[in-house]
């Protein structure tokens, strides 16, 4: 099963996903592990992304599509995947699209989960990341709403988005996503 997982910074997603990949057969690609563990390791890419990251701005398409084209190469993605924060700008799901239809493997569902953003200021100020300052904080919600949630109308149009409630525990909201992924389950 191919699967998009989107959300606003906070919502969670990082913590369903993990519980998702372990119900169901996919890779966990999650862009922003990926680049923290290129930053931590210093490589070029790593660098040149954490000035953005640091600021609460989206790292460059082409960085983020050339680390995502690489790693869909890999096998392991072949009994399919979860992306957790890819794509994040409609240049990046164009490229997503069209390295899909080369493959001749479409997605099956867009999961967004759903959290009102007065919530999520509260929830990110109180977790601690280095990129949790305020300011970063707010950065992050701004490329959200202008770079991010236009990936909503983009997906509903083509007919794979699908919409959870972002609020209650953690269980319960496991229990929405994996009522929406048990459609697409083989
Ligand atoms: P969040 O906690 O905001 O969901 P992530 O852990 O997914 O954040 O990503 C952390 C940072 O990595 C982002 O703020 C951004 O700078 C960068 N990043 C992650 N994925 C992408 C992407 N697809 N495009 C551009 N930048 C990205």
């Amino acid at each position: 099963m191919r699967v998009v997982f989107i959300g606003p910074p906070g919502a969670g997603k990082g913590t369903q996903a993990e519980r998702l990949v372990e119900t169901y057969t996919m890779a966990h690609l999650s862009t922003g592990d990926m680049l923290r563990a290129a930053r931590d390791a210093k490589t070029e890419v790593g660098l040149k992304a954490d000035r953005y990251m640091s600021a609460g701005q989206l790292v460059p398409d082409e960085i983020i599509v050339a680390i995502i084209a690489g790693r869909l190469g890999q096998p392991d993605c072949g009994q399919g995947y979860l992306l957790d924060g890819f794509p994040r700008t409609i240049a990046q799901a164009e490229s997503l699209d069209a390295m899909l239809a080369e493959k001749d493997t479409p997605l099956h569902v867009v999961l967004e989960l759903q959290v009102p953003e007065e919530e999520l200021f509260e929830r990110l100020a109180g977790r601690g990341r280095a990129d949790d300052t305020p300011e970063v904080i707010r950065q992050r919600l701004v490329a959200y709403r202008e770079q991010t949630a236009p990936l909503l109308k983009y997906y509903g149009g083509q007919e794979l988005l699908r919409s959870i409630d972002g609020l209650g525990s953690i269980d319960e909201i496991f229990q929405r996503a994996k009522a929406v992924l048990d459609e697409f389950a083989d």
